[in-house]
């Protein structure tokens, strides 16, 4: 099942995306139109959303904005592929490199990136919309409390990253600098839930290309380190890390500018695509 924000509205994408239900009114009112009452009622809007074949509207891309608008924690890891840790010169964590996007800096899957200074980079990243309370939660357990994924960007000004000693939270927080889409989709859906391909390129040039096989903390482990320190609610997201390719590691650096085009993509997911402005 493929779970999307349509212009406010929570809407489930039939089979060959070219068809929308939207959930308030495919329900007949059982569930509103929220985005993040999806979550909120995951178990029961999953049961009611695979009985689900009949649209209510066409599919407008243009329409389409972050799946998950606000949720109450964002997390995001650092150095989470053993690749992307070698290109920084950072040893491999024992434990997830922790940071938070902060909330507003999250966007749609085809909103622009505003290019603020010299050191705006590229990440892009497999995203996990927890669907179910997540507290103390062990490795086995751990996809079982994932509602699903979704493609992100996280979008780092290097410069605010690295001031002030390191300030890994505000430097991923630029307004807009968290896109994530094209919607949610159901771990169910994919051929290998531990095994997708992720890649992004920069104005037609490909920058990163790897598998989420190679994460160091794979989905289920991080649900269940995170959720040994502090409950996981739903809505919550998770940006998972980025493979080797960003660029700043690239000799020499090159950094985002205005005009740039970033599409991001994971296999089964979908593409999400973002101007620099
Ligand atoms: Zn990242």
């Amino acid at each position: 099942m493929k779970i999307a924000n349509v212009d406010g509205r929570a809407a489930i994408v039939l089979d060959g995306d070219k068809e929308i239900a939207d959930v308030a009114t495919a329900s007949g009112g059982r569930f509103g139109a929220d985005p993040m009452e999806v979550f909120a009622r995951w178990d029961e809007v999953a049961q009611w959303g695979r009985t689900v074949t009949t649209g209510t509207a066409a599919l407008d891309t243009s329409l389409l904005r972050n799946p998950v608008p606000a949720p109450r924690q964002v997390f995001a890891i650092g150095l989470n592929y053993r690749s992307h840790a070698e290109e920084s010169g950072m040893q491999v964590p024992s434990v997830p490199a922790t940071f938070t996007k902060f909330p507003a800096s999250l966007a749609g899957p085809f909103a622009d990136i505003e290019v603020v200074g010299p050191a705006i980079d590229w990440e892009v990243e497999l995203v996990v919309v927890i669907g179910r309370l997540a507290d103390r939660v062990s490795e086995a357990d751990g996809w079982a409390h994932v509602a699903g994924l979704a493609v992100g960007q996280d979008v780092s000004d290097r410069q605010l990253q690295f001031a002030a000693g390191a300030q890994f939270s505000l430097g991923k927080s630029r307004r807009g600098y968290g896109p994530i889409g094209p919607w949610i989709v159901t771990p169910d859906e994919l051929a290998d839930r531990d095994d997708l391909g992720i890649g992004c390129s920069v104005s037609g040039e490909v920058m990163q290309h790897g598998r989420t096989s190679d994460l160091i903390f794979n989905v289920p482990r991080l649900v269940a380190e995170l959720s040994a320190v502090l409950p996981l609610l739903p809505g919550d997201v998770i940006f998972t890390g980025t493979p080797e390719g960003v660029g700043a590691a690239r000799k020499p650096p090159r950094f985002l500018q205005a005009g740039d085009v970033v599409e991001s993509w994971i296999d089964g997911i979908g593409t999400i695509r973002n101007r620099c402005v």
